[in-house]
């Protein structure tokens, strides 16, 4: 058990920090207003090779591991939810194609999306269900050398940027899913405008409709209905990003509840002083504490997966734990701002905004809780 950071983890720490805080901190207000993130943060991003941290250089990656990617990610997510989850839903992605693809599948797709060029997205949701994939209605009908996918894809991250989407559809003949790469703007592939969410601006999410969408069989992922497995043990690596995005939003809820109890005066000294400002302080270190250490820790599981299934049950408990505390340190810290907290230039409204979707996403907190229970009463 070593708890130092190595050399190398701290760098990729750094230079996210110091991207994070020299380049989206100033437009981080503006990413929020507009929900659209500035052409040059992306390609700063991409030429950091921030959209590749964990995987392979062959394919294009920082071969940074997941460690160092929760680090990053932690240091972005500080400064803006909304670019955070932009890279995260892309590494989910990204995730899927490295663990289940085939080599010419990995080149093909993996590299220009670990430099940046494109950003990728992962398409379960439906109008009809989010928490349970077996419900999924998009089809899949085998012709010939092609695939043709037919349904709607809710709440898709990323899915107006060019790239490859991984689409889990209903295979006719057999009944079961299937994992499809397709390349997003194939003819048949449309999207709505971007939903109007409460937080994470920036993170732009679309329905995407697909009519007659022709998929080479070719770009079946890991099989003919094996769209199952890849989903639980694709999301489970995606909440990497999740959690290590609210990891960032806890510690900026921390900074700036600590800032603010020292500036703002009540009868000739700060609102530091009260004892009850203390406590909620103290509250948030321990917590930030705990969220940061079980963050850190998933990222290095991460990086060497032996059982899948307790894998996804320390993804659920990590993922549910960081993110309701996430909301939690927001929520305080709109409490120590009094009605400043409530005030949407100050940075803790937009910190609350986009932790609270956190515990939604990537499988909602009681499913999680669903996981977790069902992993430990087997394991027993
Ligand atoms: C910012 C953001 C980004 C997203 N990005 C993507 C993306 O890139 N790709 C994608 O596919 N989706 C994405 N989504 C969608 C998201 O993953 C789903 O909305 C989420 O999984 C929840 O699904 P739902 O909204 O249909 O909720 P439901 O499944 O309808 O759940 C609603 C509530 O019902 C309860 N519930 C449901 N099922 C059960 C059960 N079996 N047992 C007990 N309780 C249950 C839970 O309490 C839950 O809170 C994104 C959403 C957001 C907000």
């Amino acid at each position: 058990m070593n708890f130092n950071l190595t050399k190398e983890q701290l760098l990729i720490q750094k230079m996210a920090r110091d991207f994070a805080e020299r380049y989206i901190e100033p437009v981080a207000e503006q990413i929020d207003r507009e929900n659209k993130i500035p052409d040059e943060i992306i390609e700063g991003l991409a030429a950091l090779d921030l959209f590749g941290i964990p995987f392979a250089e062959k394919y294009g990656g920082a071969d940074g591991g997941y460690d160092g990617y929760v680090l990053a990610m932690e240091q972005i997510g500080k400064v803006s939810g909304g670019v955070a989850v932009t890279i995260s839903a892309h590494s989910l992605a990204l995730g899927a194609i490295s663990t289940f693809g085939n080599e010419e599948q990995k080149v093909k797709y993996m590299t220009p999306g670990c430099q940046g060029q494109h950003i990728l997205s992962f398409a379960f949701t439906e109008p009809g269900t989010g928490s349970d994939p077996k419900q999924i209605t998009t089809t899949a009908v085998k012709d010939g050398d092609y695939y043709v996918l037919n349904g709607t894809k809710r709440f898709i991250s990323n899915a107006n940027f060019p790239g490859a989407i991984v689409i889990f559809a209903r295979d006719n003949e057999s009944g079961k899913i299937t994992a499809f790469i397709v390349e997003k703007w194939t003819e048949g592939y449309t999207v709505s405008e971007p939903w109007d969410k409460i937080g994470q601006h920036g993170g732009q999410l679309l329905d995407v409709y697909l009519k007659d969408v022709k998929v080479p069989v070719e770009n079946v992922l890991g099989g003919p209905g094996m769209g199952y497995p890849i989903l639980q043990l694709g999301i489970s690596f995606g909440k990497v990003g999740v959690s290590s995005t609210a990891l960032g939003a806890i510690l900026a809820a921390y900074e700036e509840t600590l800032k603010y109890s020292k500036e703002k005066m009540h009868r000739d000294s700060s609102i530091a002083k009260f004892q009850a400002v203390q406590l909620r302080i103290a509250d948030m270190a321990i917590k930030y504490e705990a969220a940061r250490w079980l963050t850190y820790r998933f990222g290095c599981l991460a990086n060497e997966v032996k059982d899948p299934r307790q894998f996804a049950k320390e993804a659920a408990l990590t993922k549910t734990f960081v993110c309701e505390t996430a909301v939690d340190a927001a929520r305080v810290a709109m409490d120590i701002h009094g009605s400043y907290g409530l005030m949407n230039d100050y940075k803790v409204a937009r910190i609350y905004r986009d932790a609270i979707i956190g515990p939604q996403i990537e499988g909602v907190s009681d499913m999680q809780k669903m996981i977790i229970a069902g992993v430990a009463l087997s394991s027993y």
